[in-house]
């Protein structure tokens, strides 16, 4: 307990002093308790993450973890006992979601996922999604996230499917805690044999709520795979290529959302990878000859629209890429077409959410990557600064499948806030201009 109470105490020996540290711990939380759990948020501007204008100088009400009235201040008398937190010409919406991320994989110890976890909570994200990774870890993070022993997001993880070619990538064994990649309920080798009705429970029994489908699967078995997850009431969110699978073939297999925009282009390649790992060495040929308005993409993108499948762009992930690869990266061609697509995506109705790939480091980043999704969102592919904060609210809590109690700043969801003193719909960059962030009713005010 005394390792996560956040307390400055905490070096402090000699028995006296911490009977007089508990005591007054107690008294401490008891004190936080009560105030955290009645909060009144008043002269609040509010972007409620469904697109509109802000609703000015509102009061939100909210009473253990949840919002319980909105209404404009001064209407009604504030409610007694609240602790009133005044927050006239700032802005309101709901708690960011990452829908792209990874904190295990044996690079990261469990001190350092703490601390990304803190550092991505206190910049304004409140749920992520974890795209494959140590399962165990997982959810020992999330547990602790939701019994509020550390400072974190929401977390919501996936168990990874895949062929078991696929396997032999050391990414999988790092992830394996010590048992063997492919044979675990996480890390699943799927083939004609496989009892897929098990393997999907097995999954769901590591607290998964969607199935993350990898690679090295044919068509047909995604299909099987997707179909009996929908079945015990999982999500399934895939690769955009499930190589030999195009991406087309996983939305027909009834997938609920893809990720990566860039592999979109296998849609309209004349030949996909048999597997994950075989060459791709022309895949740069591949994006300065397809354009990403070719009518196969077109015609992929309004069927993923048709069908409410969810895009995942990871745009920042692949800016990082071309940094990497490109001494200029505004010029490297899978960039360029990763804006490109996502832009008719954006024209095409298909929702978009903001999973970044890599949440940030803290230390050197001033907020998570997050902001910089939305940031890209908006200046290379087109989006409203009101339409990113959708894609990075209720999207994102559509993408989790928790769009009923998340999402939007709404009565009677939960009071899982970001509260900016700059509005972000004039300049999406003002997302980064952090006040405070609230998560299940506790309020967290940012140092400055
Ligand atoms: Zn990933």
């Amino acid at each position: 307990m005394f390792k996560h109470s956040g307390n400055n105490h905490l070096n402090m020996s000699g028995l006296l002093l911490l009977i007089v540290f508990a005591f007054s711990f107690s008294i401490q939380s008891y004190c936080q308790a009560k105030e955290e759990d009645r909060l009144a948020l008043t002269n609040v501007n509010i972007i409620d993450g469904k697109g509109g204008a802000p609703q000015n100088n509102m009061t939100v009400v909210i009473e253990a973890g949840i919002i319980r009235d909105i209404f404009p201040a001064g209407r009604k008398p504030l409610p007694k006992d609240y602790r009133v937190i005044e927050l006239k010409g700032m802005y309101v919406l709901p708690g960011l979601i990452d829908t792209h991320v990874h904190l295990t994989g044996g690079y990261r110890s469990p001190e350092e996922a703490d601390a990304l976890l803190k550092f991505a909570l206190m910049g304004g994200v409140t749920a992520v999604r974890d795209m494959g990774g140590d399962a165990i870890e997982i959810a020992r993070l999330a547990e602790n996230a939701k019994n509020n022993t550390t400072l974190s997001p929401r977390i919501y993880f996936s168990a990874l499917m895949a062929g078991p070619t696929w396997f032999k990538d050391p990414r999988a064994q790092a992830s394996a805690h010590g048992q063997t990649a492919g044979e675990i309920p996480w890390l699943k080798a799927i083939t004609p044999e496989t009892d897929i009705a098990q393997a999907v429970s097995q999954a769901k029994a590591t607290g998964a709520t969607g199935i993350k489908i990898y690679a090295n699967l044919s068509a047909d078995l995604t299909k099987k795979v997707t179909a009996e997850a929908h079945r015990q009431g999982l999500k399934v969110w895939s690769h955009a290529t499930i190589f030999p699978a195009r991406p087309g073939d996983a939305v027909n297999a009834g997938i609920d959302s893809i990720s990566h925009a860039a592999l979109l282009i296998y849609e309209a390649a004349d030949k996909v990878p048999e597997e994950y790992h075989s060459s791709q060495s022309d895949i740069f040929a591949l994006y300065s000859k397809t354009p990403a308005n070719d009518q196969k993409i077109i015609d992929l993108l309004q069927k993923m629209k048709r069908e409410g499948k969810i895009l995942d762009a990871t745009l920042y992930v692949t800016s990082l890429l071309a940094q990497r690869s490109n001494p200029n990266a505004a010029a490297d061609p899978r960039l360029k077409w990763t804006y490109e697509v996502t832009k008719l995506a954006r024209e095409n109705g298909v929702t978009l959410v903001t999973g970044t790939d890599g949440m940030g480091r803290p230390g050197r980043d001033e907020v998570p990557n997050i902001h910089q999704e939305m940031e890209l969102l908006v200046t290379m592919c087109g989006l409203t600064p009101a339409e990113a904060v959708t894609a990075a609210t209720l999207n994102g809590a559509k993408a989790l499948g928790v769009e009923n109690l998340y999402g939007t700043v709404s009565k009677s969801k939960a009071a899982d806030l970001l509260i900016l003193r700059k509005n972000p719909l004039e300049n999406i960059r003002h997302t980064r201009e952090i006040y405070a962030v609230i998560k299940g009713g506790r309020f967290f005010r940012k140092p400055n």
